[in-house]
């Protein structure tokens, strides 16, 4: 037996899910028994040489975050920092975010191997607003887990496909995917036809979701502890109880009722604390009006107004606080369309994806299945950043030249694209051209500081020292379906090139005064 399996790699839990044999998409059993869906709780707990991932790990981690002494250490939220050079210290050593994503990968792995045999490839999720690092992190992680992983998928797409897979004739025409998990917030415009899934535009916010609602109840909490008693919350150390996963657990109670008491309506030093569901909403209301923004920024993104939007599909655990489908209708002017578990339908897409890339090797009722909902090369993704490079660009006005930011590929472009740009050097002698390549969620083209924007920096270096100004460079930028993006600089007449695809970059040492070697176009 052998099978491919979509990964929703989740910032709080994960998933995994396959296109069985008789053409119908599945999950991935958990056989935790600890819990009763089929989601891994996207944890790691370290203790000596052993790692545990999943729920006695994220249990074991919100115990000792909330003060609890235990020996051994954990991570949680660490998708957050795929990406980053964050490291986290568990039990004395160093672990990357893309270890314990892989950890958790791993994990998944294995469960799927019990249940389904040899997992031939996989494709991974991620959210749609993911920088270029993060994605090739994430595809990293999964070769660390030893998965086949040729392909990646944004969350909200593989979303719209199970919605597409499962609605049939019923889903046809253009639609919001709203995706609100542990995490992180995505929004998507997507048009389905029938043969065709296109994406037409992309949002995210990297720190927005469940995990922020928990802290912000937290803290709502400790407000009316203070002022109800007087006293602050902390300053009896027995009394540090009101931990993560008690406000995780009243926070979910929150979605089904008006009020609950506090961890359980457990006295907190002596007194009991009620919560109302709108003092949250209140709490998180900054929040929501981010939501309500990236909505109406994604929709004009696609070139569309709110009618235009013919129904909202949800994906994502928070989009179960009763808050998302007022905030949905007065954005969309309609009701979401719930027809789904919106645990599931991130992995349950992601499964329908790296089976229609593998669509030779099906059996003909799996290729049958496929073929009803899209035809070959029927899923059209678009770019989620402007890329660039900086430049030098002569200011008239100022009489002297400025850096500027050229854009080379823009937001929103059809994927896979390529772009060839040519800039020229600027000096007589010129041996070397700094290569500054930028990664925007805006067309900015003047930047006051360079490095908030640069994401991988080379010197295109040794370049013959007897030439005039002027010489030709040319800039490709390539960017391919795992929305990986490729970066070349050519120097025309020696054929001398430095190239590679996007890391951020570490150091900041330039000074701003020895950047601008080239000119633009
Ligand atoms: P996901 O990453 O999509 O699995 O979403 C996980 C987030 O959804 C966590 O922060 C959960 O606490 C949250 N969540 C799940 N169910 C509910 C619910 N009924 N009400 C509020 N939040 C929920």
């Amino acid at each position: 037996m052998s099978a491919y399996i979509g990964i929703d790699l989740g910032t709080t839990f994960s998933a995994a899910a396959t296109l069985d044999e008789t053409g119908r998409l599945v999950m991935i059993k958990n056989p935790d028994e600890q819990r009763s869906d089929n989601l891994l709780p996207s944890a790691v707990w370290v203790e000596g040489d052993e790692l545990i991932v999943g729920e006695e790990a994220r249990k074991r981690h919100q115990n000792k975050s909330s003060g609890g002494v235990a020996s051994g250490d954990g991570a949680a939220g660490f998708k957050k920092d795929m990406g980053d050079s964050k490291m986290y210290k568990l039990a004395d050593k160093a672990y990357s975010p893309t270890d314990l994503s892989a950890a958790v990968l791993k994990k998944l792995k294995m469960i799927a191997e019990k249940q389904v045999g040899d997992v031939v490839e996989a494709v991974v999720t991620t959210p749609a607003n993911f920088s270029n690092e993060a994605r090739e992190e994430t595809m990293a992680a999964a070769r660390k887990a030893g998965l086949n992983s040729r392909n990646i998928s944004n969350e909200p797409t593989a979303a719209a496909l199970y919605y597409a897979a499962t609605e049939g004739q019923n889903m046809r025409g253009t639609y919001a995917v709203y995706d609100l998990g542990g995490g992180t917030f995505d929004v998507s415009i997507i048009r389905i036809d029938g043969e065709n899934i296109e994406v037409l535009a992309s949002n995210g916010v990297k720190k927005l979701g469940g995990d922020y609602f928990d802290e912000a109840l937290i803290e709502l909490v400790a407000d009316k502890f203070k002022q109800e008693t007087g006293r602050d919350i902390n300053q009896n150390p027995d009394n540090l109880d009101y931990r993560l996963s008690d406000a995780e657990a009243d926070k979910i109670s929150l979605s089904n009722q008006q009020t609950v008491l506090a961890g359980g309506g457990e006295s907190i030093d002596g007194h009991i604390i009620k919560v109302t569901r709108s003092a949250l909403e209140e709490k998180i209301s900054s929040y929501i009006a981010q939501t309500e923004m990236l909505c109406e920024s994604t929709v004009e993104d696609a070139g569309l107004t709110m009618s235009d939007i013919q129904g909202v599909l949800l994906a994502g655990g928070s989009t179960r606080m009763p808050w998302v489908s007022r905030s949905i209708q007065k954005v969309f002017g309609k009701e979401p369309i719930v027809k789904a578990n919106v645990d599931e339908v991130v992995a349950l897409g992601a499964a329908f994806y790296v089976a229609y890339k593998n669509y030779d090797k099906l059996t003909p009722t799996q290729q049958e299945f496929i073929d009803s909902v899209i035809k070959k090369g029927g899923v059209q993704e678009r770019t989620s950043k402007y890329y660039g490079i900086i430049s030098l660009e002569y200011d008239e006005a100022r009489e002297t030249a400025v850096l500027v930011n050229s854009i080379i590929i823009h937001k929103g472009e059809k994927i896979p694209c390529s772009q060839t740009k040519t800039f020229f050097t600027v000096t007589d002698g010129q041996t070397s051209v700094n290569c500054k390549v930028t990664e925007s969620d805006r067309p900015v083209t003047h930047v006051a500081s360079v490095d908030d924007i640069v994401v991988a920096k080379k010197l295109l270096g040794n370049l013959p020292p007897n030439r005039s100004s002027g010489q030709k460079i040319e800039v490709t930028f390539s960017y391919d379906e795992n929305q990986t993006m490729r970066y070349s600089f050519v120097d025309i007449e020696t054929g001398l090139e430095v190239g590679g695809s996007v890391h951020p970059t570490k150091d900041s040492g330039d000074s701003a005064s020895d950047l601008g070697k080239i000119l633009v176009d």
